[in-house]
């Protein structure tokens, strides 16, 4: 990876990762290492952080928070901006970085990077404002938003940059201070934020560990943490969340999706059965947010589904790199063999699969897109999210009946609903449980729009001037005018 300059002329070198604690990158006696998903090959060695650089991280960041909780929003923002511009600098070294840790083309790396940024400096104009809830000749009330102290921030490998950033400007601007945690399947993109960040911001308000399966537990558990950010799976969400309760640590939870599309027979199906593959098979479908369950109405089913189909066969599979390609790899081992899991599945309880299929070995972990043709409601495929370029379509007749079967999961993080009649879409999208339904599109997310999950999805919400406030306490100030 090449060197470039930061703002201040000093180097930054993309091959070379450390923890960052107190203001100081910190190498750590025991290290380990990423693997490239598209070769299988080894990145460069990374940190392993231990119980003592925990607790020095944290004791730093509570230290950091004495001065920082006190400085004034517009400091924090301009603080923040400046930081944003440094990153766009090396935006394009970041896309790499991204494509060759996580695998998603290099298009997309150059998206997420490009959104990495749009995040971290949309959030970080946002305002949180006193409230004056009663203003009489007795008393003044007013609801203020403080900050909460040390807020760890836990990313999934899915979304390095855009997740890590989402969680950062929000932490850092109501003037907390973060300790930052990647995924050890993609650390490299994170250390590198930080260890930029490092020059906007005093010691120990921007920290990242990255580390081994211990590490995380370690800063769920610990005493001094005061608020835990975390994106994730559903199963380590309510870890997460058991053990953040034995200190009341707050968290906000954005855990796993199954989210479904209700497809009505006025759509233009040329247009949007093209669509609706692309937005289940974005990122190899390792979106929390891509479509996992696709509900088309029977009286175009045959024509829509061989129109994705068609579409289908389009897409690329291919290393990052390499010219066009759509699908890369899946990120690691254990995901890879998750994913096969339903395909296995899918061939034991002999369901049609209209396009795609089991993927012959290579010397990365890459998987053809596949469409599953109508599976029972209750199949594994349906019911489970398998975080994998792998999409079942069903059919559906009656509205309450297809609302009910969407309805019908713990699962409630986004939803689509696809019509030409909007008074039918609207209809129908006012009754899915999900945290954002699009009418028209899915995916569709924004910096300034609070983005959580219903049920099982999710806890709190993060993002948007609300998402502001779950990294504060509230505080009602009772302002007596006279004794
Ligand atoms: P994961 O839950 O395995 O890991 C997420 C993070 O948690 C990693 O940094 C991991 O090291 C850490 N971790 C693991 N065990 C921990 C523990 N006991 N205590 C504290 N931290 C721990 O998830 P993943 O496989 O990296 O990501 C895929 C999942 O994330 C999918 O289910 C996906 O839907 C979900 N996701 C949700 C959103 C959202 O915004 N709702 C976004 C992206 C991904």
């Amino acid at each position: 990876m090449p060197s470039a300059t930061n703002g201040s002329g000093a180097k930054i070198f993309f091959d070379t990762f450390q923890n960052v604690i107190d203001g100081k990158q910190v190498t750590t006696s025991q290290t380990r290492h990423g693997i490239n998903p598209a070769t299988k090959k080894a990145l460069p060695e990374v940190p392993i952080a231990s119980k003592e650089d925990v607790d020095t991280a944290v004791k730093a960041g509570k230290e950091a928070f004495k001065s920082w909780s006190k400085t004034t929003i517009e400091e924090r923002r301009e603080a923040i901006l400046k930081f944003a511009e440094a990153y766009k600098e090396h935006q394009e070294d970041f896309a790499k970085l991204l494509t060759t840790e996580q695998g998603k083309p290099l298009q997309f790396g150059n998206m997420e990077a490009g959104t990495g940024y749009t995040w971290l400096s949309e959030i970080a104009k946002l305002d949180l404002p006193e409230e004056v809830i009663e203003d009489t000749e007795d008393r003044k009330v007013i609801t203020r938003y403080t900050p909460l102290g040390v807020v760890v921030a836990i990313v999934p490998w899915n979304f390095p940059i855009q997740l890590a950033m989402g969680k950062i400007a929000p932490a850092l601007l109501t003037g907390n201070t973060i300790i930052l945690k990647p995924s050890p399947f993609t650390p490299y993109c994170g250390l590198k934020i930080a260890e930029l960040a490092q020059k906007f911001f005093p010691p120990g308000v921007f920290q990242a560990l990255s580390g081994d399966d211990n590490l995380g537990p370690w800063l769920t558990a610990h005493p001094d943490v005061d608020k835990i950010s975390f994106t994730g799976s559903t199963v380590t969400g309510k870890k997460v969340m058991e053990s953040a309760s034995k200190t009341l640590k707050r968290v906000t939870l954005e855990l796993g999706g199954n989210d479904p599309a209700i497809v009505c027979k006025s759509v233009d199906i040329k247009a949007v059965a093209p669509q609706i593959a692309t937005l289940g098979f974005l990122n190899s479908g390792q979106i929390c947010l891509c479509v996992k369950r696709i509900y088309v109405h029977s009286a175009i089913y045959d024509e829509f589904r061989d129109a994705m189909v068609e579409h289908t066969k389009t897409l690329k599979v291919a290393e990052g790199f390499a010219d066009g390609a759509f699908l890369g790899p899946i990120q690691n081992s254990m995901q890879y063999e998750k994913v096969q899991t339903f395909f296995d599945d899918v061939e034991k309880q002999g369901y049609k699969v209209a396009v795609g299929g089991k993927t012959a070995a290579s010397d990365g972990y890459f998987i053809n897109p596949t469409i599953i043709d109508n599976p029972a409601d209750d199949s594994m495929i349906v019911q489970e999210e398998p975080f994998g370029p792998i999409i079942p379509i069903v059919k559906w007749t009656d509205e309450d009946d297809v609302i009910a079967r969407a309805n019908n999961t713990k699962m409630g993080l986004g939803a689509s609903v696809w019509s030409s009649d909007l008074k039918e879409a609207e209809r129908i999208a006012r009754q899915i449980e999900a945290g954002s339904v699009w009418i028209n599109a899915h995916i569709d997310v924004s910096p300034i729009v609070p983005f959580g999950g219903h049920k099982e999805s999710g806890i709190g919400h993060e993002w948007g001037a609300s998402g502001l406030k779950h990294f504060c306490n509230s505080q009602s100030l009772f302002l007596k005018k006279k004794v």
